[in-house]
């Protein structure tokens, strides 16, 4: 039990590292910065269209027009029918929560 929860804490500390964990502002994908991309297109990360970027978005001022590039992706590819109605780089994006997951899952005390 104090094995568990001594992991839960480290898991806790190198989540940290990652905070705020890398999302690209370019194209919105997650692991790398703006600097590494290596996407053709770019996406607004409020209302996901592909011919401005926030800063010139007309429409970021209204909550109501947020557009999620990656859960519209995520639905398109997989067929689902996730919440699209939140900025790509918002807290309660599900693709976000599940990025989040994967790297609590993927850190590593030994190898790391
Ligand atoms: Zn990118
Ligand atoms: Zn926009
Ligand atoms: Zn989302």
């Amino acid at each position: 039990m104090d094995m568990g929860r001594v992991c839960i804490d480290h898991q806790r500390i190198h989540l940290e590292n990652f905070s705020p964990f890398l999302q690209c502002h370019k194209c919105l994908q997650f692991g790398h910065m703006k600097t590494r991309c290596t996407s053709q297109e770019s996406f607004c990360s409020h209302c996901a269209s592909n011919e401005h970027q926030i800063s010139d978005c007309p429409v970021k001022n209204n909550p109501n027009t947020a557009k999620c590039h990656n859960c519209h992706s995520h639905n398109t590819q997989f067929n689902a029918k996730a919440d699209i109605k939140h900025p790509a780089n918002s807290d309660s994006c599900p693709r976000l929560h599940a990025m989040r997951d994967r790297i609590a899952n993927r850190v590593d005390y030994g190898s790391a």
